[in-house]
């Protein structure tokens, strides 16, 4: 059983939230689970499912609740929303799911005393400043999913270009979790050495052409596996999982979590990711990355493609 008492509460049940519930229970991150969905049937048979494979696992709580149940919860992780459906715009998306956040968020602070909000469901971006917005809570206190799993991605596909451990990249994608993304080029290291001062060293070429290869892949993952197989769940499960622990033993890691920025790069009144310190409290602060002026530029190109759809759904 998880050593410390903890409370953590998953509102949507799909593939992303129940992968989620799935990757808790594995890794015993917490003492007590409740999974809430519209479809309460839904939220049942996930409990059960989970519940039968806790005997090989360890003692935990999981089981299917309501709203109330946010109550006295450290972390609530938000999973409910539709996915983009063939022949919809992002905008429709967003309009579709923000409407339902609006209705999770008012069911959430009628029973909410403590904790953070982890918001996942797309835009995520959107969604974590609606959130934040109407929930009322401090900005640190609601985030999103952001770029985090796009950074992991980054990485992997750095680590393998180099051919070096993974664990020895430092990287980040920043922006919009979505198109208007960037990689922080120039806040890319290897072993505390810039990428590029690296490569020179190490005699590896990397063309702008390969740079940009990289990226792509990585703006692309996300569609790719929808594309072979309808949805994504277990990277960004798996990905929850590691930002609730994170939260949980208060290890103050930086992932480049989604939120309300203002007075960075330019950037005002917008949610969007940058390397971020989690505490138990949630963000704590933002680091300042040394960004080129081109890559100040896309960010705020990123901030301006996010307020266009904000514009679209603030009045929801
Ligand atoms: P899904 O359709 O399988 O699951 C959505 C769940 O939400 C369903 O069980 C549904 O019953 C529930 N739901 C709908 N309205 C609700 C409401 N008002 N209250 C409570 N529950 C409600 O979808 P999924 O594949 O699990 O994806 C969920 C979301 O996560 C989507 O928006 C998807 O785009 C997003 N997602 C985000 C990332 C990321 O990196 N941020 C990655 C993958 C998926």
């Amino acid at each position: 059983m998880s050593s410390n008492k903890s409370k953590v509460a998953i509102i949507g049940t799909g593939f992303v939230g129940a992968s989620a519930a799935f990757a808790m229970s594995l890794s015993q991150i917490t003492s007590e689970l409740v999974l809430i969905d519209v479809f309460k049937d839904k939220a049942e048979g996930e409990a059960m499912d989970i519940n039968h494979g806790l005997s090989f696992l360890g003692q935990m709580s999981v089981y299917a609740g309501d709203y109330s149940d946010c109550k006295d919860c450290d972390v609530i992780v938000v999973t409910a929303g539709a996915n983009r459906k063939p022949g919809e715009t992002r905008i429709d998306l967003a309009k579709k799911n923000v409407a339902i956040a609006k209705e999770i968020t008012a069911n959430i602070m009628k029973h909410y005393t403590k904790g953070v909000i982890l918001v996942v469901a797309n835009p995520v971006d959107v969604m974590t400043y609606m959130i934040q917005k109407w929930s009322g809570l401090p900005e640190g206190k609601v985030f999103g999913s952001g770029t985090v799993l796009d950074s992991v991605r980054f990485r992997h596909l750095i680590s393998s270009k180099l051919d070096v451990d993974v664990k020895n990249v430092h990287g980040y994608i920043i922006g919009e979790h979505g198109d208007s993304q960037l990689p922080a080029w120039s806040a890319t290291h290897i072993a505390g050495v810039k990428m590029d001062d690296y490569c020179e060293e190490g005699k590896i070429s990397i063309t702008d052409e390969d740079k940009a290869a990289i990226m792509e892949d990585v703006r692309k993952a996300g569609a790719e596996i929808i594309k072979k197989k309808n949805a994504t769940y277990y990277g960004i499960a798996v990905t929850i999982n590691a930002i609730v622990e994170s939260l949980l033993k208060n290890q103050k890691t930086i992932r480049t979590v989604s939120t309300v920025i203002n007075n960075k790069f330019g950037i005002n009144d917008v949610a969007l990711s940058l390397p971020a310190i989690l505490t138990s409290d949630g963000v704590r602060s933002l680091i300042d990355l040394p960004l080129t002026d081109k890559e100040i530029a896309d960010l705020q190109n990123s901030a301006n493609a996010l307020k266009i759809i904000l514009d679209e759904v603030k009045d929801i």
